[in-house]
């Protein structure tokens, strides 16, 4: 049976910074706009681009992507550049311009081998702070600084500070999605794939697990260590309903549903198998079903699509509002004029580091 105590934000959160501000970005020079016009040249140079997205890409709106895509490409190899994508960035993004796609950790542990000396990260806030932080010698560029996380936004370094003074040697354990921040007041970071093991690695009958309730459930679920959680969701999965899948279900049964575990736990109750991004992914290509529900963001299931085109999506189509902030334009404009650089006080992302690179080392 699983023991689970879930909290809100228990004092307001200090109006004060905590630390030093961070040091301003570099100054780059821009570079010239590249051209971005539609003629047979382009439309060569992308035909085998087209071919891969070709399922989830209407012809109609290729002739508008794909002097983009040939002017990124080109600005990468000028820039000396590589681009990471989040398993949630549109089909012309994840297939066309990225290096490196995945889930945040892949990507940030995959940034740590490349010879680039930029990183644009296609993903949202604390992606891009997470590479900085495994990244520190590299320029990290975010293509919209808008792009942030609701999970992320629901906890602060203070609340984490609060919550130590009240369970005092309770171990701390923070999703990576979370800021920088927050991240260098925990004892270790986790991802959606190795929650359980973090947990049970502390070796504690007690763990506080921020920022994502219905993780912590999840978690909780499945162990003997009492989880003390924070009232944070994505505002993403917690729209999914266990109403809804039920209906796709009788609609037909032989459907294959497969969930991320930052869903409520009555989403998970009707899913034949729960798991992180990367997870769901590596089910879908073992068990290549006729017809699924991938219960997560939508893209997700266009990316998998033009993978692997003989599979049926039905897709319950929840977009995140903050990944989608990211396209081919800003990525351009990115590139150009080398903005928006992201920038962490250096004490606090060593801090940091610690905390993600403690799970990185965790044996498997
Ligand atoms: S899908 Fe949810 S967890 Fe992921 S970035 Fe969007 S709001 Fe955050």
């Amino acid at each position: 049976m699983s023991m689970m105590e879930t909290l809100g934000r228990v004092r307001a959160p200090d109006a004060r910074l905590p630390f030093a501000r961070p040091p301003s970005p570099r100054r780059h020079h821009p570079l010239p706009m590249p051209p971005l016009d539609w003629n047979e040249d382009v439309a060569k140079a992308t035909a085998h681009l087209y071919e891969r997205v070709k399922t989830v890409v209407p012809s109609i709106e290729w002739p508008f992507f794909a002097p983009y895509i040939v002017a990124i490409n080109a600005l990468k190899k000028q820039r000396n550049a590589v681009i990471l994508a989040h398993n949630y960035q549109t089909p012309e993004i994840y297939n066309c311009v990225a290096d490196y796609v995945g889930d945040s950790l892949q990507l940030a542990r995959e940034a740590t081998k490349v010879d680039a000396d930029v990183i644009v990260q296609c993903g949202v806030h604390f992606m891009a702070e997470t590479s900085k932080i495994l990244n520190p010698g590299k320029t990290v560029l975010i293509p919209d600084l808008r792009a942030g996380c609701s999970l992320a936004a629901s906890i602060t370094g203070e609340d984490v500070r609060v919550l130590r003074e009240r369970y005092p040697g309770v171990p701390v354990v923070a999703y990576v999605n979370t800021s920088a921040e927050v991240k260098a007041e925990v004892d270790i970071c986790c991802t959606s794939s190795n929650a359980l093991q973090v947990v049970e690695s502390l070796g504690s009958d007690t763990v506080i697990f921020l920022p994502d309730q219905y993780l912590a459930k999840y978690v909780a679920s499945q162990t003997k260590v009492k989880i003390i959680a924070w009232k944070g969701a994505c505002e993403v999965h917690e729209r999914f309903t266990g109403d809804e899948l039920r209906l796709y279900r009788d609609s037909d049964p032989s459907l294959a549903i497969i969930a991320h575990p930052e869903c409520p736990p009555d989403v998970l109750a009707e899913a034949d198998f729960t798991g992180s991004t990367a997870h769901m992914i590596d089910w879908v290509r073992a068990h290549k079903p006729k017809r699924i529900v991938m219960v997560t963001e939508c893209s997700m299931a266009d990316n998998v699509q033009a993978e692997l085109p003989d599979v049926e999506f039905v897709r319950p189509c929840n977009l995140c509002p903050h990944m989608k902030r990211i396209t081919l334009p800003k990525i351009l404009d990115s590139l150009v004029h080398m903005r928006e650089e992201v920038v962490i006080d250096p004490a606090i992302a060593e801090k940091a580091r610690r905390s993600v690179e403690r799970m990185v080392h965790l044996k498997s």
